[in-house]
């Protein structure tokens, strides 16, 4: 596999705003999204707990599923969820945020981006770390793997140029659905009678930081290969998530706050380096820095 991203982040924002076709590929999970999050980033519990660890908890929030009458589910707020065991299922992944970025060459507009990119680069900032999710590291391989069209084969249609330079997959990308998934990428939240009104916040982008931290401590505290969930863990974690105060949740509130409408040219909005760098993240190399190394 080989990649050109410079310029790209493709498959770290939501261009469909500046699509002319439509992009519609929010299917890994076992039915529709309650959110409209695009290119969301499953992560492993490992990965949530290290998150939670570092501080960075409040970056963390859940992607749940509508399903039809023939799929396994619980009702919640009359409405068929996800589930197993009649307990429902839920990824955790990266929030976005709006921010001013100019992909694939087009003009600078707020777009939602993954709270971890670098607006003017277009890099990420935890590229390479221990943080770097496994979803992001191994990307678009699985996609390969499956058959299945990648974003950058997405952003070469509609924008031209060469992204995909080699379609290869590489490297082992672990089980997304099965039952070796569950309690290690698929969490189960094990009381659904907590959850009166999430679907409405889900659908609404409405999730109250207690949402986010009741999901990520289950996930926390779950133990890979079963429903099985520690509860001491997982209220640790909790508890965590709700006193995280790190720069980049900080950076969301920011950029929410600075943000037009989704779509709309950003006319001289503050700097990356202003509203992320000055509240604690690492800095990028830029493109120029990699090309000499
Ligand atoms: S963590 Fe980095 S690579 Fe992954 S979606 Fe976010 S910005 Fe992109
Ligand atoms: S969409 Fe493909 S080419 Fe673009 S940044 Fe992502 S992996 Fe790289």
């Amino acid at each position: 596999m080989e990649l050109n991203c410079e310029g790209c982040a493709g498959c770290c924002l939501d261009w469909r705003s500046i699509a002319e076709a439509p992009l519609d590929h929010e299917h890994r999970g076992p039915g529709e999204p309650l959110d409209d999050v695009y290119n969301f980033v499953p992560l492993t519990r490992d990965e949530v707990a290290q998150f939670v660890e570092r501080g960075l908890g409040d970056v963390l929030r859940p992607r749940l599923w509508r399903v039809d009458e023939d799929t396994l589910g619980v009702v919640v707020d009359g409405v068929r969820l996800a589930a197993i065991d009649g307990r429902p299922a839920f990824f955790v992944g990266l929030r976005k945020t709006p921010k001013p970025v100019a992909p694939f060459g087009t003009e600078e507009r707020w777009l939602d981006t993954c709270a971890f990119l670098d607006p003017e680069t277009l890099q990420c900032r935890i590229h390479g770390g221990d943080l770097y999710p496994d979803e992001c590291a191994t990307y678009p391989s699985r996609n390969l793997d499956l058959d299945v069209e990648t974003e950058c084969e997405r952003v070469e249609r509609e924008f031209g140029g060469d992204r995909l330079l080699n379609d290869e997959p590489e490297g082992d990308n672990g089980p997304l659905l099965g039952p070796q998934a569950i309690g290690a990428k698929v969490f189960a939240y094990p009381q659904p009678e907590e959850l009166s009104g999430i679907v409405a916040r889900l659908s609404n982008d409405g999730l109250t930081a207690t949402d986010r931290a009741a999901f990520v401590g289950v996930a926390a505290g779950s133990r890979p290969g079963s429903l099985a969930v520690d509860e001491d863990r997982a209220a640790a974690a909790t508890a965590d998530v709700l006193d995280a105060d790190s720069w980049v949740g900080r950076a969301i509130e920011a950029w929410a706050d600075a943000a037009s409408e989704v779509g709309a040219r950003a006319s001289d909005p503050p700097s990356g380096d202003d509203v992320e760098v000055a509240r604690g993240a690492p800095e990028t190399p830029g493109w120029d820095a990699l090309d000499e190394s």
